[in-house]
């Protein structure tokens, strides 16, 4: 299939034309619908697969589009964010907030990306002028909840990237941490490069009813 066969709305598929994806690949293929549908996700696929356009087009599809009252960066002013995206380290969440800020141009939500090893102060005040989607690592994610800038009661999809070399860092204590901060009813796609026994046995509680996804 083509991109315009997946169910995509026309604003997305723009944003898929600016990024240069001609075809989708075989996971883009596989989740997009299942998650258009709003179903969880379990997916195994490794960096390269086009993972993370996976999640994000059809993820920001369900979302909306946001109408700003002009450009102001106020806007966003106590949004806390629809979308929480974690993944284990930095360098994965500044690639998934530069695909994630390329479609944003078209659907215009505000990004917040938190990461280890940078200062406080502009996480802290951009998440106090608010977002619609927020890239994280779980430390400093938990950090930021400790020092109370950061509500993650509006989420309506949880992405749960890397799910196995989260587990192999000894994040897990810290994600479900987290996940138990989001709301239930909340939309929850899990990617992981494998998904043997001993990472589903970990992971399985965080997914409801999940389409699973191997390519
Ligand atoms: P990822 O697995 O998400 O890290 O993506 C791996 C690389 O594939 C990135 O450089 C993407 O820009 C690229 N990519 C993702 N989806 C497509 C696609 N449908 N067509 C061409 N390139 C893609």
């Amino acid at each position: 299939p083509g991109f315009e066969d997946l169910g995509l709305p026309d604003i997305i598929l723009k944003a898929v034309r600016g990024l240069h994806y001609t075809t989708p690949t075989p996971v883009q293929a596989a989740s997009i619908p299942s998650v258009l549908a709003k179903r969880d996700i379990l997916a195994a696929a490794q960096t390269g697969t086009g993972k993370t356009a996976a999640f994000l087009l059809p993820a920001m599809s369900n979302l909306g589009h946001v109408v700003h009252q002009g450009r102001s960066r106020r806007s966003a002013e106590g949004r806390g964010p629809k979308m929480l995206i974690i993944t284990p380290t930095r360098e994965l969440a500044q690639q998934i907030d530069s695909v994630c800020t390329q479609i944003a141009t078209r659907t215009k939500h505000i990004a917040v990306t938190v990461v280890g090893g940078v200062g406080y102060n502009p996480q802290k005040s951009a998440l106090r002028r608010g977002c619609d989607i927020l890239v994280a690592t779980p430390g400093r994610l938990i950090d930021l909840i400790d020092q109370g800038v950061c509500n993650l009661s509006e989420v309506e999809i949880l992405v749960i990237d890397e799910a196995d070399r989260m587990l192999d860092m000894g994040f897990l204590p810290s994600v479900k941490q987290i996940v138990a901060l989001t709301p239930p009813e909340r939309q929850t796609l899990l990617f992981s490069a494998t998904l043997d026994e001993k990472t589903l046995g970990s992971i399985r509680d965080l997914v409801r009813d999940p389409v699973r996804v191997e390519i």
